[in-house]
C-alpha cells in the first residue's frame, strides 16, 4: 500500500524524485491491480503530461492523460480501433482516473490498449537527465533505467479495416486477458498495407507476414485466406516458442486471424 505520495510539478522535478527516493514509483490514477510501492511519485501535476495536442496526422497525448479524457475527443477523431478498445475498458468512474501511461506502462499482463497501439505503431517519447529519445512501442520492452515517458504520438491512420477484440474476460485483466488489432488499407482492388498484432502474455508482430501480403490483390480467395493463415501461425507460433499462452489463447488469436482475412473475400 502506498503510504506516501510525492507529487511533481515538472518533468526535471519528476527525474530528480526518483533518484532522491530510491524504490519510488510513478502512479497514474492507482486503478491498476499492482503491488504498489510504499512511496510512489504522481504525474498529476505536471501540466505537459495532462494533455493532449492534435497535429495533422497524429496526437501527442502525455502519459497522465486519462481514458476518457481521450475518449471526450470523439470516435471522429481517433482511430477507429483506439476508441473500441478505450470504450472496452472498465467503466466510466475507472476510466475517469485510468492514464494511457498506466495502461502501457502497467507490469505482467500487457493491457488492452496495447495491441491497437502496437497496430497503430505509436512512438513512446522518454527523457532523461541528459537526454530525450524516442522509441516505437513495436520494439519496447521496458523503461530504462534514468528514463521517464513523457509522451506517446499516435498515428491517426486512416485504415479501410479496422478490427480490434478482446481475448479473455470482457472487464478487468488477469492471465487469460489479451488484445488482438488488425487493420488493412485498400487501394485499387490491392492490399496497400496491413497490421496484425497481439498483445497478452507476450506481443506479436511480424514485418516479415506484414510485408508479403502488400499488392495481393483483392478480393482474396478462400484459397488465399487458408495460405495467408498458415504463414500467420507459423510466425505466431515463432513467436511464442518457449512463452506461456494456453491453447485457447493461441487459438483465439487463430480465429480472429482467419475471421479478419475473410473480410477481404
Ligand atoms: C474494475 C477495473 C476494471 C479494469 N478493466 C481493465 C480493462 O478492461 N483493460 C485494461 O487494460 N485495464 C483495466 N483495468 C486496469 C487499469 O484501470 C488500466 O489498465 C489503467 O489504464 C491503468 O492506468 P492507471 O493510471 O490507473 O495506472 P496505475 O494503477 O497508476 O499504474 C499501473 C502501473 O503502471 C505504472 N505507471 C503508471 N503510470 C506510469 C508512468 N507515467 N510512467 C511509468 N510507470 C507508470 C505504475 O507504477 C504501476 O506499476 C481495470 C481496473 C479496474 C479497477
Amino acid at each position: 500500500m502506498i503510504k506516501q505520495m510525492l507529487y511533481a510539478k515538472t518533468p526535471n522535478e519528476l527525474l530528480t524524485l526518483l533518484k532522491n527516493n530510491q524504490g519510488a514509483q510513478i502512479v497514474g490514477g492507482c486503478t491498476g491491480n499492482e503491488d504498489f510501492p510504499k512511496k510512489a511519485v504522481s504525474i498529476k501535476q505536471i501540466k505537459d503530461f495532462n494533455h493532449i495536442t492534435r497535429h495533422e496526422r497524429f496526437l501527442t497525448v502525455g502519459p497522465g492523460v486519462t481514458l476518457n479524457q481521450l475518449l471526450s475527443l470523439g470516435q471522429n477523431h481517433l482511430p477507429q480501433i483506439l476508441y473500441e478498445a478505450l470504450l472496452s475498458i472498465a467503466n466510466p468512474i475507472i476510466r475517469n482516473m485510468a492514464t494511457i501511461g498506466g495502461n502501457i506502462l502497467s507490469s505482467g499482463q500487457k493491457h488492452t490498449l496495447y495491441a491497437p497501439l502496437m497496430a497503430l505503431d505509436a512512438k513512446l517519447d522518454f527523457k532523461t537527465s541528459s537526454e530525450s529519445y524516442s522509441e516505437s512501442i513495436l520494439s519496447f520492452k521496458s523503461v530504462a533505467q534514468g528514463s521517464i515517458l513523457t509522451a506517446i504520438r499516435i498515428p491517426l491512420l486512416d485504415s479501410d479495416l479496422s478490427i480490434f477484440r478482446r481475448i479473455g474476460p470482457d472487464q478487468g485483466i488477469s492471465e487469460l486477458s489479451a488484445s488482438f488489432a488488425f487493420l488493412a488499407k485498400i487501394e485499387k482492388n490491392s492490399l496497400l498495407s496491413v497490421r496484425l498484432t497481439f498483445a497478452g502474455p507476450f506481443t506479436f508482430h511480424s514485418k516479415e507476414f506484414e510485408n508479403s501480403l502488400v499488392g495481393k490483390r483483392l478480393p482474396l480467395s478462400q484459397k488465399d485466406v487458408s495460405q495467408i493463415c498458415e504463414d500467420a501461425a507459423n510466425a505466431f507460433n515463432k513467436t511464442a516458442t518457449d512463452k506461456m499462452i494456453s491453447d485457447v489463447m493461441k487459438q483465439q488469436f487463430f480465429n480472429l486471424t482467419r475471421y479478419s482475412f475473410e473480410q477481404l473475400t
